[in-house]
């Protein structure tokens, strides 16, 4: 689970251009408009974007507004809220549930379930470049490559025994479903079955589960443009080994068997300059003439001893902030 709220340190403070009240204030790999009168060093409880606040005293000022947002003040970037805080709770300490808050989801397209996502598949989930500011330090000139990040639904695709299933971020869907529908269309069902059905495609004998977003016209407000759905993957997941592929051999795999992937964008050596990895994120979609939702960070070459990231794998997202202010969440 995210933490949505939680006590951090305020890094570093600095100017607005033309504001005399405000100042910036950089917390984790973040920055928020403040007040002015706020000190480095000073405690604070800080509430990230997406964040559902209840309405009582402490929130009054959010104006019964549904939700925090990017916003844009002056000409620079604010994202979340910190609250000064003078408690002896110390930095990092989880402050979500205490304050009441709850996570904003943006509405679903509803879908027919058959059950729960399955327990032995990691569910689909990426850290934020912003949360992991000691990781990217210690890894610091890796060698990495970055996907588009595309705007629509996780979508898991996966083998177990006899069983092919296909899951959004939290259930399984059934065959009827458009998700299902697209993975079929795509080939994607044949892919997974097995060697002793018969079919030309099923040369695997072990259980795995692609992983992908599924994009198209019903998607999150089809930011793509697509007058089709599609299923772009992501991950390769061996369910055997409960292990990721790594790059090369997702490539290898997913290459030979003409499956679809996430545009890469480019490659780069890992950089800890939060404001650079921005930049990096800001541009235009592959797919047309508007901005991109982000790109997703993975090392080229599996890391040895790999320890501190979430789930342990090597692997962040960094949002390109005007594509946030556009979409308006
Ligand atoms: P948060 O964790 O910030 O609250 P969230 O969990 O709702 O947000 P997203 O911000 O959408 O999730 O980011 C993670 C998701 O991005 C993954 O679960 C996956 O479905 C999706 N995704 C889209 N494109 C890619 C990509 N190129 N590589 C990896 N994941 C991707
Ligand atoms: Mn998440
Ligand atoms: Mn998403």
């Amino acid at each position: 689970m995210r933490k949505l709220a939680s006590v951090q340190v305020i890094r570093k403070l600095s100017p607005i251009k033309d504001a005399d009240r405000i100042e910036l204030a950089h917390i984790e790999g973040f920055q928020c408009v403040v007040p002015k009168g706020r000190h480095v060093g000073d405690k604070v409880i800080y509430i990230e974007t997406d964040s559902i606040c209840p309405k009582n005293e402490t929130f009054a000022f959010l104006k019964g507004k549904s939700h925090i947002k990017l916003q844009k003040i002056r000409g620079v970037y604010s994202q979340g809220i910190a609250l000064e805080y003078h408690g002896d709770a110390p930095v990092g300490t989880d402050m979500t549930e205490v304050l009441g808050i709850t996570k904003y989801e943006p509405p679903q397209q509803p879908e027919d379930t058959i059950g729960d996502f399955p327990s032995f598949i990691p569910k689909t989930d990426e850290v934020r470049a912003q949360n992991i500011l000691e990781l990217l330090t210690k890894y610091k000139g890796v060698p990495c490559y970055a996907t588009e990040k595309l705007d629509g639904s996780s979508c898991t695709i996966y083998r177990k025994g006899k069983h092919i299933g296909v899951c959004t971020r939290k259930r399984e869907v059934d065959n009827t479903s458009r998700m299902y529908q697209t993975a079929e269309k795509q080939g994607l069902i044949k892919f997974l079955t097995f060697k002793d059905s018969g079919n030309s495609y099923a040369e695997h004998d072990w259980d795995f589960a692609l992983q992908g977003e599924f994009v198209g016209p019903k998607e999150q407000g089809n930011h793509l443009h697509l007058s089709e759905p599609h299923i772009y993957i992501f991950s390769v997941y061996d369910i055997n080994k409960q292990g990721y592929f790594d790059q090369d051999s997702m490539d290898v795999f997913l290459g030979s068997h003409d499956v679809d992937t996430v545009p890469v964008i480019d490659e780069f050596n890992l950089t800890d300059d939060i404001d650079a990895l921005v930049k990096r994120a800001i541009g235009n979609s592959t797919f047309g003439n508007f901005p991109r939702e982000g790109i997703v960070i993975r090392p080229i070459e599996p890391i040895e001893g790999l320890i501190g990231f979430p789930g342990n794998r090597f692997s962040f997202k960094v949002i390109n902030p005007e594509y946030q202010m556009k979409k308006g969440e």
